[in-house]
């Protein structure tokens, strides 16, 4: 996802006093590996969707498919109200089930044993909820084109894909595979993830879509997008073979649209650069137009940018280097590699989504433009970081952590890139990430542990810096007697991190280890000095 960028800062203070919150029973249900879900293990989805745009209501069943891990009776089940369940079965035999806001627990009268695998099928309908700001808030969008067509989509992140449809809606399982079948008018289509195996003509002038996933993916990752679309389609020549491209757009945007979209072979060809095969080869890859501004849906990228350069014309760098690829084409896509390819299991841990993502906007601005160039985006993002609170959210209760996680998150990658100080190492590092961690959700531990043991560094404190704690770490010097004094402060114990620095205000870098405690540096009488500005960090002088 991106983040909204029109909230002034100055706001913020007063904001987070009005939304003090107290989580609730509900937050817990959606946000914890509740004893109901932990039992089953997923292994397939089928979606039946039916969209009804004249009255914006939705109907169908979701048949999950799962393998017991442990003998249980009692399942959760997810779906948001004002949608309701109507039946639940299994093996076609109606089940009882306890509604307890929007998490359903359905009695299962089937023994479940250990090592079975075993399906039950929840029957919906209703309103789903409309998105009020999407993607931030989402739902469901309903819009029309210029000619008074339908345009409809689906946006729900964080939110939960149990928005619209029933699901186990944690982010800790995927389904190995999952079919979604969406009917809609028979003048619109619709499009949603993985490759389009059959389209049925019904006698109620309707048409129905079988999309099918042949990958693991995320709740939120599954989407439709209902439209009179136009559609193109190319090839890539990747490092995994051929990958086939579609492309989905309104009538009206379609000469545009071509143009635009050329960036996107650009954009695969950068990113299977730095973190190696696009993961989702067999699903294809598609980038879809819809009527708001763009989410990292899997292998069906959602795109409303206006076919412009820059976050909506705007270059949220500051440096220019922004103005010359298209943010949502870049954002959106670098997810499929931190966000569907890697996943969070709790989404207290989205900086692994947003903060890898920030930095694939660097890493594909150094490979068009030059390394220079792509410190110089990372740097000038700066300017958006906050510091309001940590990056990491509050596990559980389905909270993500600050909006840091974006370009704060970015510069804690940059810096630590800076300590690693050896670019084969730092590409190797994200490509085996997306090795190591292929189609697999995990948590913030697993991603930290990988980076401490690849690079061999103390990053420990660094992490906790700058995922746990708002402050920045800060270089304070003073000039004593012909010599520099200094050390960390503004920073967590045993914060120790190298930087380095040049003497005066510019010269060549060299190395410090500073830690908490003052250490003397000669310095010919030179009374201050400068920092590698690939650094986030503060640097401060005392008097003398
Ligand atoms: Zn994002």
């Amino acid at each position: 996802m991106i983040r909204l960028l029109t909230f002034c800062a100055l706001f913020l203070p007063l904001l987070a006093t009005a939304q003090r919150y107290e989580f609730t029973h509900d937050d817990t249900l959606r946000g914890s590996i509740t004893p109901e879900r932990s039992w089953w293990d997923l292994t397939f989805y089928h979606l039946r969707v039916r969209v009804q745009p004249t009255d914006s209501t939705l109907s169908g069943s979701t048949e999950i498919r799962y393998r017991v891990l442990k003998p249980a009776q009692t399942m959760q089940v997810d779906l948001q109200r004002p949608l309701r369940v109507e039946r639940i079965e299994q093996d076609g035999k109606s089940l009882t089930f306890r509604q307890d806001g929007d998490a359903y627990f359905v009695t299962l009268t089937k023994p479940q044993k250990t090592g079975q695998n075993e399906a039950v099928t929840v029957f919906y309908s209703g309103k789903p909820r409309v998105a009020k700001r999407p993607p931030w808030d989402g739902g469901l969008v309903w819009k029309h084109d210029k000619e008074g067509n339908w345009f409809i989509a689906t946006a729900c992140q964080g939110l939960g894909a149990s928005a619209w449809w029933p699901c186990k809606d944690h982010m800790y399982d995927e389904p190995d595979s999952m079919a979604i079948s969406v009917t809609v008018p028979e003048d619109l289509m619709d499009v949603s993830n993985g490759q389009l195996r059959k389209v049925t003509t019904n006698a109620d002038r309707t048409r129905t879509f079988d999309w099918y996933v042949k990958n693991p993916i995320n709740n939120y990752g599954v989407n439709i997008n209902v439209a009179r679309y136009k559609h193109w389609s190319d090839t890539y020549q990747g490092e995994k073979g051929t990958l086939a491209l579609n492309y989905y757009v309104l009538p009206e945007h379609l000469d545009s649209a071509k143009i635009q979209f050329q960036q996107v072979p650009k954009m695969l060809k950068a990113f299977e650069y730095w973190f190696g095969p696009y993961p989702f080869y067999e699903d294809g890859y598609k980038l879809v137009e819809v009527p708001y501004l763009g989410m990292e849906h899997q292998s069906s990228v959602t795109y409303g940018n206006r076919f412009q350069n820059g976050y909506l014309g705007r270059d949220l760098s500051q440096t220019g280097w922004g103005l010359l690829w298209d943010f949502i084409i870049v954002h959106e896509s670098g997810h499929e590699w931190f966000a569907n390819n890697i996943t969070y299991k709790d989404v207290a841990d989205m900086w692994i989504h947003e903060s890898f993502t920030n930095y694939s906007e660097c890493l594909f601005t150094e490979y068009y433009y030059g390394k220079e160039a792509g410190a110089q985006y990372v740097i000038g993002c700066r300017a958006l970081i906050r510091n309001d609170k940590p990056i990491v959210g509050i596990y559980n209760v389905n909270n993500s952590g600050s909006g840091d996680m974006y370009y704060k998150g970015g510069n804690m990658l940059h810096t630590i890139r800076q300590l690693v100080n050896n670019d084969v190492k730092w590409r190797q590092l994200l490509r085996g990430m997306n090795k190591t961690f292929y189609h697999q959700t995990v948590t913030a531990q697993q991603i930290e542990q990988y980076m401490i043991q690849q690079t061999g560094l103390n990053l420990k404190p660094v992490f906790d810096q700058y995922l746990r704690d708002i402050r920045l770490p800060t270089l304070e010097y003073r000039s004593v007697k012909g010599s520099l004094q200094y050390r960390w402060t503004n920073c967590v114990a045993g914060f120790d991190m190298p930087i380095r620095i040049c003497l005066g205000e510019s010269g060549p870098y060299r190395s410090l280890q500073p830690t908490s405690q003052w250490k003397t540096l000669p310095a010919n009488g030179v009374t201050t000095l400068t920092v590698d500005p690939n650094y986030y960090v503060l640097c401060k002088r005392l008097g003398e």
